[in-house]
């Protein structure tokens, strides 16, 4: 999938594609623009950024939703989409940023850690692997482009800690741009709110798993049933599984014969 199609259109003019993988950048806070850019930004959260954010700062899903996101729609669907609130201040600054840098470093998104690479990705319908393409996003008001340090993709990617990332962000991305989903003339107030849940607030999707129908709807093996109790990531793996089970219709959950999903 080509990004310069699918980005916000604010940013798709500013796309260069990364045919030769390497590009010039540094930022540090020795830059005349450190933390400049940490501001007045649409900036999309996946799940599994939520997830990092919440553990780094130690919250529950729940309240690190009402303190820090913004669930609206997205751009050509009607499925919510979690961004990242701004500050309510003149510079609408983002709640983490801080003179010496972002407060959150270790758990920061992925679209903070990607800057200034973008990346499209997709399943590849017949053979299961993910295509990737890298973009460079040259900002005019980024000094770091001025630094001498050079890189290529993929030693960005490994020392931006993306790799995790990239893993878990992947299925994710094939679930939200899937025909299924792109294509729906809308989705009911439920399907909306069991999309809520399982994308987002995991520590309800958590107890909605252990605690209700779940299980007596779909056969899981005990030991996923024991990880889902301890780990988001591998409660956010059943979570996908179960979002494309429901909006894509795969076959990727047993469904119990005494039970109907
Ligand atoms: S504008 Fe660029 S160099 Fe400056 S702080 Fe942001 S990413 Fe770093
Ligand atoms: S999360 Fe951190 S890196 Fe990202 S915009 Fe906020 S302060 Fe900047």
């Amino acid at each position: 999938m080509s990004l310069e199609k699918t980005a916000p259109m604010t940013i798709q003019d500013r796309l260069e594609p990364l045919s030769e993988g390497r590009f010039r950048f540094a930022c540090h806070p020795k830059v005349p623009c450190f933390t400049e850019c940490c501001r007045d930004l649409r900036l999309q959260l996946t799940p599994y950024d939520i997830i990092r954010m919440k553990n780094q700062l130690g919250m529950t899903s729940g309240d690190f939703l009402e303190e820090y996101a913004e669930i609206r729609p997205e751009e050509q669907g009607t499925l919510p989409m979690a961004y990242l609130r701004m500050a309510n201040n003149e510079r609408k600054t983002c709640p983490f940023v801080s003179p010496p840098g972002c407060r959150i470093y270790e758990g920061r998104p992925s679209a903070c850690r990607i800057y200034p690479v973008a990346r499209a990705s997709r399943v590849h319908p017949t053979h299961d692997a993910v295509q990737e393409h890298y973009y460079l996003l040259r900002e005019e008001h980024c000094r770091g482009f001025s630094e001498p340090r050079e890189w290529n993709v993929r030693d960005w990617i490994s020392d931006q800690g993306l790799d995790s990332y990239h893993e878990m962000n992947n299925p994710w991305m094939e679930i939200v741009t899937h025909p299924a989903i792109r294509r729906a003339q809308g989705f009911t107030l439920g399907q909306q709110q069991m999309f809520f849940l399982a994308a987002y607030d995991l520590d309800r999707f958590r107890s909605f798993v252990l605690g209700g129908r779940f299980l007596q709807l779909f056969d899981l093996p005990e030991e996923e049933i024991e990880a889902i109790r301890v780990g988001d990531e591998s409660l956010l793996r059943l979570a996908f599984r179960w979002l494309s089970f429901t909006f894509l219709k795969k076959p990727v959950l047993n469904v119990r014969r005494t039970g109907s999903p």
